[in-house]
């Protein structure tokens, strides 16, 4: 994924109830939230439960593993987000925990991409306040 120098990019608003998500990400973690009641694992983060209602939450750390579900390629400069250079995918991603995380996948290309793809997450230090998780195939079967 290429940035286009000069273009800052738009960071993500950062509040009380997932700073622990994306805080993780300098530590090259990728947590989601757990309900401590029901068991129920939760992104995007959340104050109370969606199973339950519960407010009693724990962060666990993902296995970082997954599976594509759906994805797009941006391929037009107006269409796409400010700062990144086209053409660029976008993925959804299965998590092994059952979540699915909007990302990105690197080192493929679109004609490589198929649903159930198998990935694995990777971290970008895109700056020196802002790392995000992304995506690569899977390399080794796991
Ligand atoms: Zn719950």
């Amino acid at each position: 994924m290429e940035y286009v120098k000069g273009v800052p990019l738009l960071r993500p608003y950062i509040d009380y109830d997932n700073q622990e998500f994306w805080l993780a990400h300098r530590e090259e973690k990728l947590v989601f939230q757990k309900c401590t009641y029901c068991g129920k694992i939760i992104h995007r983060p959340k104050p109370m439960c969606p199973a339950c209602l519960s407010t009693d939450m724990e962060w666990i750390e993902s296995t970082g593993l997954g599976t594509i579900y759906s994805w797009t390629t941006f391929v037009y400069d107006r269409a796409a987000y400010p700062g990144i250079r086209v053409p660029y995918i976008v993925v959804l991603v299965e998590m092994s925990e059952g979540v699915r995380l909007v990302s990105n996948i690197e080192d493929v290309t679109s004609e490589e991409m198929y649903i159930g793809m198998p990935v694995e997450v990777f971290f970008d230090k895109v700056s020196d306040d802002l790392t995000l998780p992304k995506f690569r195939k899977r390399k080794v079967k796991k």
